[in-house]
Parts: structure tokens; sequence; C-alpha cells
């Protein structure tokens, strides 16, 4: 199946079985702009908690908070958005379309990329055991030219949107002949910076409304209550502040589903620290949170770290955690160190110290700080687009199934009678009574059993348990299991135990996976 299919297929199961509509559905939708649906918003859930409790619960100096979308509007004065949080646009001449300039090109970057491991994949066949892949990709002539393209027009772009050289990065979309991916033509008009933030009022009579901006991050709604957390907590330096919640942008270009959108959810942690230490926490917060990702066990393989080239006005290092989507690999987490930045902008503009004295360096100083942000719903694409399998099973027949990490599928446990009568419903019925206390747990007694297991299979349900008439006998039932579709008898006392086994949050965040 290509790609693009089977990013089709994502979008269309999503739809079909209740994770993901677009918003205002009925009236042809709203652009990047989706509702999440009764699936959805477990999974969704579910995905948050997994975040929050292992960056919350788990650690002991950091904490929640949940600060407002409204903030006052000079914070995005102090923070440079007002200024400089713009993307660069360029429209295409004939077929009307708008992108992003950095984005054109690169796409073009990531079909060089894409050439690179055709060769690599060409090789590894011809040579088979004995393919050294550093050795190949370091002294093969063509694959060595095309990563030297690469880099060189990567890092002339970084160079020119450092500089606000925007001639330059139109030069640059027409040397290296990027055609628009709608029309095919090169007819492209000058690249122009776009803000992104969305503007509202608050107050009700016009000539004295506040003009607002709807938060395009959470960051800032943490660095603002610093000194309030820091000292309503007592907190010491080292410490972080955690926080989920929606972000807007005015997204040049969105179709890629919810991978980018204009309203979006963000979980984010600022971790408070000394000014010189920056460099080991970098190191430690790249490592932790590839290790959370990597928990859910999706494959270490569709993983990578990419470096930024162009820093933001307030980093001095950042990379991404990409992720491979069926579109190739994306950004799905940034880690940046901000050092001081934001809040030594906002003792500025406020005209308040936002200072920490340090009882072991025995001196105040304006903290440095690493954040990691995450976009909910990238992740939830993330986990969306790779557990979704098509599957040729020995009969003849094929299944679709969502294998999603057990732990965060919005059913853990179906509970199907065989059938209908004979006061199997009852028993099934009292199963999921006792169990829905510690499991989401879902009934279903409509349709042949094989069918309700495909249903179920397709909706992520790592566990179905299906009460027979043998139950009747002794009180035991069919555990099936979604991925291998093996089935076992357990007696149903043992039920909360085997589950637990499987599904409890200190088992996935301790245990690597392979
Ligand atoms: P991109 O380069 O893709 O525009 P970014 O570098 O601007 O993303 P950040 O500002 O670092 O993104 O935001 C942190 C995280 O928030 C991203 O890693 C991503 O997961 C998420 N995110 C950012 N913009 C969007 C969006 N428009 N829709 C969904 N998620 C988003």
């Amino acid at each position: 199946m290509s790609k693009t299919d089977q990013f089709k297929k994502v979008i269309a199961h999503a739809k079909e079985y209740g994770f993901v509509f677009p918003s205002s559905d009925i009236y042809d939708g709203l652009s990047a702009v989706y509702d999440y649906g009764q699936q959805g918003v477990l999974l969704k859930n579910n995905i948050r908690n997994y975040w929050w409790k292992s960056m919350v619960q788990l650690n002991e100096n950091i904490v929640g908070l949940d600060a407002a979308i409204f903030m006052h509007p000079t914070t995005w004065k102090a923070s440079g958005h007002v200024d400089a949080f713009n993307d660069p646009l360029i429209d295409n001449k004939d077929s009307k379309k708008r992108y992003r300039a950095d984005v054109l090109i690169e796409d073009y970057i990531a079909k060089l990329e894409g050439k690179i491991e055709k060769e690599v994949t060409k090789a590894a066949k011809r040579f088979g055991d004995s393919f050294d892949r550093e050795q190949f990709v370091s002294t093969n002539p063509r694959v060595v030219g095309y990563q030297e393209k690469a880099s060189a027009i990567s890092a002339r772009m970084a160079k020119s949107l450092e500089a606000e050289d925007l001639a330059d990065v139109k030069a640059l979309i027409e040397e290296l002949e990027i055609v628009c991916p709608f029309s095919g033509s090169k007819n492209w008009t000058d690249v122009k910076q776009f803000n992104l933030m969305f503007g509202t009022k608050l107050g009700a009579s016009a000539d004295h409304a506040t003009d607002l901006y709807l938060r395009p991050e959470t960051a800032q709604g943490i660095f603002v209550n610093f000194l309030n957390v820091q000292k309503s907590g007592r907190m010491k330096i080292p410490f972080g502040i955690a926080q989920t919640g929606k972000a807007f942008r005015n997204e040049i270009v969105a179709r890629q589903f919810i991978f980018r959108m204009r309203e979006f959810e963000q979980m984010e942690m600022q971790f408070f620290i000394p000014p010189g230490t920056q460099k080991e926490w970098y190191d430690h917060w790249k490592k932790t949170r590839l290790n959370w990702h990597l928990s859910l066990g999706m494959g270490e393989e569709n993983y990578r770290f990419h470096n930024h080239e162009k820093l933001a006005h307030y980093a001095d290092a950042a990379c991404d955690i990409e992720f491979k989507f069926p579109f190739g690999f994306k950004e799905l987490e940034g880690i940046h160190s901000r050092t001081d930045f934001d809040l030594g902008s906002h003792e500025k503009y406020a005209g308040k110290k936002l200072q920490y004295f340090d009882p072991e360096r025995n001196e105040s100083y304006t903290p440095y700080v690493l954040e990691t942000s995450i976009g909910l719903d990238r992740m939830f694409l993330a986990v969306l687009s790779h557990s979704l399998q098509e599957e040729e099973l020995e009969d003849g027949n094929s299944r679709t199934v969502l294998r999603l990490p057990a732990v965060l599928a919005p059913t853990q446990v179906a509970i199907l009678p065989l059938v209908k009568k004979d006061g199997l419903p009852d028993i099934a019925r009292d199963l999921v009574a006792d169990l829905k206390w510690d499991y989401s747990t879902a009934y279903d007694e409509k349709d042949a059993v094989g069918r309700r297991y495909r249903r179920q299979d397709a909706l992520g349900t790592p566990y179905c348990v299906t009460v027979d008439h043998q139950t009747l006998e002794d009180q035991t039932v069919t555990l099936r299991e979604r991925d291998s579709m093996e089935q076992i008898r357990v007696a149903t006392k043992e039920l909360p135990q085997l589950l637990d086994a499987k599904l409890n949050l200190k088992n996935w965040l301790t245990n690597p996976k392979d």
C-alpha cells in the first residue's frame, strides 16, 4: 500500500470508528480544526494521563499547573511572539495555493533522503549479510552526493531565515526548481512573513475593548507563574512545572489531518535550572523523553533526533524527536534549552524580579529553562497511524486491527456473552460491573462472536472476555488477546490479576519493550 493510501486509511478509520471527526461536520467542516469522538476522547485522555503521570506523579520535583488561555497582551510582546512568531509564506500564482516556503524546501530535502534510502535498500539486497550500512553511506559516491546536497540546502535555508533574507529563500526555491505540488507550476510570488497568532477582543464596549491573543503555546502561562509556584510550593531549583492545554496557531498550510491544526493541545514542561547547567539537563531530558516514547513499544527505528540549525530567538540548543508518520519522519516533540530569555524578558516588561535565591550557591539569579514540548494531537496521530494494520490471516481472510499500546486503549477489556440467552448476558453484565471500577470496559452482545472480535480489533481493544455455556458450569471464561488472537481459558476470579499484569502503568513505564 502506498504511503498516501495508508494515510487515507487512517483518516477514514478515525471517522468510521468514532476517533476523530472534522469540526462542524454538518457544515462541511472547518479547515484544520477537528473534534474527537467517543473513542478518540478516551485515547486522547489516556495519552495525556500517560504523559502527566510520568512527568508529574513520578517526579517529586515537577508540579502541575492549569493557566488560562487568555493572558495579558504584554505577555506576547515579552515572549517575542508579536515580533517574531512568523512563518515564511509563498503563493503559487497559477494554482493560487499558499505554502510555507521552509516546508517546500524541507520536502525537497526529504526527497533527497528518500533517494538515499532507496540506494541503501538496493545495496542491502545486493550485499546480503555482509552489508555495512555505515560504510556504504559514507563511501558510496551517489549517496555522499545526495547527503552533501541536502546539508548545503539545509544550511543555506537556515542562514537566510536567520538573517530574514526572504529574497534568498525565494531564490533557493527557484534554483532548486521546486514546483507547486498541486499544479506543477514554478510561478512563485515573493516570500513574506506571516504572524501565526489569532487576535481577539476582551470587553463589552468597542471603545474600551482590549486586544488579546489566543495563546500560541502553553509555555508562557508557566513562565508568568514561575514565582507564584516557586514560593507557594517552596520549590527548590532544579524543579519543573508541567501543563497541558489548548494552543492556537493560524497555520499557513494545514492539510495533514491532525498533524497540523489551528486549534490543538500541547503537553509542556518547563524545567528551571541554575545557569551553566543547561547542557547537562538538555542531555538528560533528551534521553528521558525518548525513553518515554520507547516505553510504548512503537519501535525504536521509528524515532530519530533532529537538531535545529536555525535556533529560535530564545534558544541556545534545540532538537526535535521525530516520528515516522505515514508521510515520513516529522517533528513530534521539541526539546529546547531556552536560557533565561523568557524569565529575563518578563522581568523587563513587567518590571518585577523573577529571580531565585539559591542557598547552595548563596546567590540570586534568573533561572535557565529546559523545555519539553509535545503536541497531544500529534502524539495521537503517531499512535493511531502506527497501530492501524491490515493483516492477512491463515484462513485467507484479512482483518483490520488497531494494535494500540494496551495501556492507551480506549477500551481495555470487552465482555461478550456468546449468545443472548441462557443467563450468559447476566454473567457478562456482572463481570462488567466488577471490572469497570479499574478498567475501561465495553459490553457487546450483538452479532456473531467472530464479528464482535473483529469490531473490537478495529477499535484497538487489547482483550476480549467471552462468557459461554462452560462458564455456567465452572466459572471460567475465554480471554482473547487482540494481537496474537490467542485464546486461553481462565477462571473469572483470576481476571483482575491477569489484566493488571498487562495493563498497569508501572510495567509499561519501567519495562523496556522490544
Ligand atoms: P512545526 O515546525 O511542525 O510547525 P513547531 O516547531 O512550531 O512545529 P513547537 O512550537 O516546538 O512546534 O511546538 C511544540 C509541539 O507542539 C510540536 O512538537 C508539535 O507536536 C506541537 N504542535 C505545534 N504546532 C502544531 C499544530 N499546528 N498542530 C498540532 N500540533 C502542533
